[in-house]
C-alpha cells in the first residue's frame, strides 16, 4: 500500500484511464467538465440507467483543490440531480463548513453516477462500467487533496481490499498521468450518522487532517 510520508515519492497508480479509442463514451466525451457532464448525461453503460431519474454526474467547482468521492446517490440526489444533498450530505457540508470551506469550493462527486435502487450497494460491475466518468473527473479537476468517502471509494480509488476503518484519516499517495494528489480515506457521512458520538468525533479529526493537508501542499 503506497503510504506517504512526508517528501517521499508518490508511486501508486490507482486507475486507469480510457485507452485510447476505447468504446466508453468517458473517452471521448469532451476536453472540459461541463463537457463530460453534458456526455454522461446520456450514458448507459450498466444497468442502473434505467432506474434512475437522472445522471447525478458531480457538483462544485471545476479547479477544486479538494475533492470528495462518495458512493453513489440516494433518492434525494437522484431527483436533484446533485450529489450529498439528504441527511449525509447535510453532515457533509457541516464537515466541509467546519474546516473553513464551502461546498462551493471544493468538488463532489460519487463512484456510481446512476441511483442504485432501494439504495443498494453499487455492484462490482456498476462500478467498472461508471469508473471512467470519475477518471475524468479526477483528469480534469487535478485535485492536490482527494477524500474518499467510505468503503467503495476508498477500495476503487487505493485499489485495496483493506476497510475504511482500518485506513481513515491515513495519508496515501494518488498518482496517475502526471497528476500527483493526496489521498484522505474517511468514513461515509451515513454510516457516521447511523453509528454517532465516536465515528463523527473520528470524522471530525479527518476533516482537521484534510485541512491540514491542504495548508502543507
Ligand atoms: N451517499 C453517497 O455516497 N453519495 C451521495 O451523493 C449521497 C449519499
Amino acid at each position: 500500500m503506497p503510504r506517504l510520508v512526508p517528501g517521499s515519492a508518490v508511486t501508486s497508480d490507482p486507475l486507469s484511464a480510457p485507452p485510447a479509442g476505447s468504446s466508453h463514451p468517458a473517452a471521448g466525451a469532451g476536453a472540459t467538465l461541463a463537457e463530460v457532464a453534458a456526455a454522461s448525461a446520456t450514458c448507459a453503460r450498466c444497468k442502473l440507467a434505467s432506474g434512475r431519474t437522472q445522471v447525478v454526474f458531480g457538483v462544485g467547482a471545476a479547479a477544486a483543490e479538494l475533492m470528495f468521492v462518495g458512493e453513489g446517490p440516494g433518492q434525494q440526489e437522484d431527483l436533484r440531480g446533485e450529489p450529498f444533498v439528504g441527511r449525509a450530505g447535510q453532515l457533509l457540508t457541516q464537515l466541509i463548513e467546519g474546516i473553513g470551506l464551502t461546498r462551493a469550493d471544493v468538488y463532489i462527486a460519487n463512484v456510481v453516477k446512476c441511483r442504485p435502487p432501494g439504495n443498494r450497494d453499487p455492484q462490482p460491475d456498476e462500478i467498472e462500467a461508471c469508473a471512467p466518468w470519475l477518471d475524468r473527473q479526477l483528469e480534469l479537476i487535478r485535485p492536490r487533496v482527494i477524500v474518499t468517502l467510505g468503503n467503495f471509494a476508498t477500495k476503487l480509488l487505493l485499489q485495496t481490499k483493506e476497510g475504511i476503518t482500518k485506513l481513515r484519516g491515513q495519508e496515501f499517495a494518488f498518482a496517475r498521468a502526471g497528476h500527483e494528489a493526496v489521498l484522505i480515506p474517511t468514513l461515509h457521512p451515513s454510516a457516521v450518522l447511523r453509528s454517532g458520538g465516536r465515528a463523527l468525533a473520528e470524522s471530525r479529526a479527518d476533516f482537521v487532517h484534510v485541512k491540514r493537508a491542504l495548508v502543507a501542499r
